[in-house]
């Protein structure tokens, strides 16, 4: 049967693979030749599942969104990944990974963070065990999500301004690979998404494919059937949406919606849509679509939210458009503000700004009233308060 998932050399399709320096090749060897293995075994499974539970808070829970469902004439519910410690998805990954450098044997822990809240996962599970932790940040982000910077201190992780480039998150994953190559046999690079060099992607999305395992038994209890009609995510790099549909992937009755930045508009330079503006390039070891200019330049990317501020996407994401399995839809800044407080108001939850563009893909879809969709609140939007208030009172 045709999939959808990784193939043995790391590929989605055309996509993916793993294209790095050569002084990263032993170690990402290594990396792509141990993670299936200690990730299968009794110990890790053992481990990371137990701190899943009492640490991160899981499972979590899977709301029937009543008010909201009421609006969009179907069932709507919403995965609370919002719930979970530090606030978003970004735990169930980071909690993986530093077991899996533990048991490799690594002693240094580097992390890149845009929004900044795989900074903060990265460095509550470093404090969590004992680990160094340098966390890149670009200055514009470390400016606007300053409250995150302040908490990955406390956390004990030295944070460092990146100022090349638009100073955001392309620029900081650059620093942390420039890292890397410096220190490849004693530090791990926790990745925050379903990018980089093979095995990344398919490493990150089975960390998080957590989601869509819990998805399928509360679906179960609550509907009698283990598959919605729809699941919608938002897409950055494309973790939480590749959590979210893990299990479903290849089951065609389940149709995949995602929601990617369209940030002023995509016709006005100033976006992050990787999806429908991107051509295939390379960016951060792996082949994807990449927003570039003629020259093959990387273009800065724009959106509000700094988590979804990247010109380029998961592999696995570019090729589920490539071939038509999922439908991409770019929801713009002002559409992401106002789809977070129609959240707030009909149901009582602030999320994410990124989070919110899932939200905002709602309008452009028609239900049937038997419709089951499930759409993942990738996190909370504590960190985005300064900004929600600040545009209300532009208006
Ligand atoms: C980081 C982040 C995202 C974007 O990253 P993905 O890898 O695409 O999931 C989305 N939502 C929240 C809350 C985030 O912190």
């Amino acid at each position: 049967m045709e999939t959808f998932l990784v193939d043995q050399n790391g590929y989605y399709g055309e996509f993916g693979g793993s294209y790095i320096p050569e002084i990263l090749h032993k170690c990402v060897e290594e990396l792509q030749n141990t993670y299936l293995e200690v990730m299968h075994s009794e110990s890790f499974r053992k481990e990371y599942e137990q701190l899943l539970r009492d640490y991160a808070g899981r499972p979590s829970p899977l709301y029937p969104a009543k008010r909201l469902s009421g609006k969009y004439g179907c069932k709507i519910y919403l995965k609370r990944e919002d719930l979970n410690h530090t606030g978003s998805h970004k735990i169930n990954n980071t909690i993986g990974q530093i077991l899996l450098a533990r048991r490799m044997g690594k002693k240094r822990i580097i992390a890149e963070t845009g929004a900044g809240q795989h900074g903060v996962a990265t460095a509550t599970v470093c404090a969590l065990m004992d680990m160094e932790c340098i966390v890149y940040m670009g200055k514009t982000d470390v400016e606007r999500q300053h409250v995150n910077v302040e908490k990955m201190k406390m956390l004990g992780a030295t944070v460092i301004p990146v100022t090349s480039g638009n100073m955001t998150l392309k620029d900081a994953t650059n620093e942390a690979i420039r890292d890397w190559c410096c220190h490849p046999a004693d530090t791990f690079y926790i990745i925050g998404s379903t990018v980089g060099p093979h095995p990344y992607p398919d490493m990150v999305s089975k960390l998080q494919s957590v989601i869509s395992e819990e998805i399928r038994k509360q679906l179960m209890e609550q509907e009698g059937r283990e598959h919605p009609d729809y699941l919608i995510a938002c897409v950055g790099g494309g973790s939480n949406a590749a959590g979210t549909i893990y299990h479903y992937i290849d089951d065609m009755r389940v149709q995949i919606v995602l929601a990617e930045a369209g940030g002023k508009g995509i016709e006005t330079g100033m976006t992050a849509a990787t999806i429908k503006l991107g051509q295939i390039g390379i960016i951060h070891g792996a082949r994807t679509y990449v927003i570039q200019n003629e020259d093959g330049q990387i273009e800065e990317p724009y959106s509000i939210s700094a988590g979804l501020d990247y010109p380029g996407i998961g592999p696995m994401h570019a090729n589920l458009a490539a071939r038509e399995r999922a439908t991409v839809f770019p929801i713009n800044d002002d559409e992401a503000i106002a789809a977070a407080y129609e959240l707030t108001q009909l149901e009582g939850i602030i999320p994410a700004l990124e989070s919110a563009h899932a939200i905002g893909v709602l309008k452009k879809l028609g239900f049937k009233p038997t419709d089951i969709v499930v759409l993942t609140v990738s996190g909370r939007g504590d960190k985005d308060i300064e900004t929600y208030l600040n545009l209300r009172s532009d208006d």
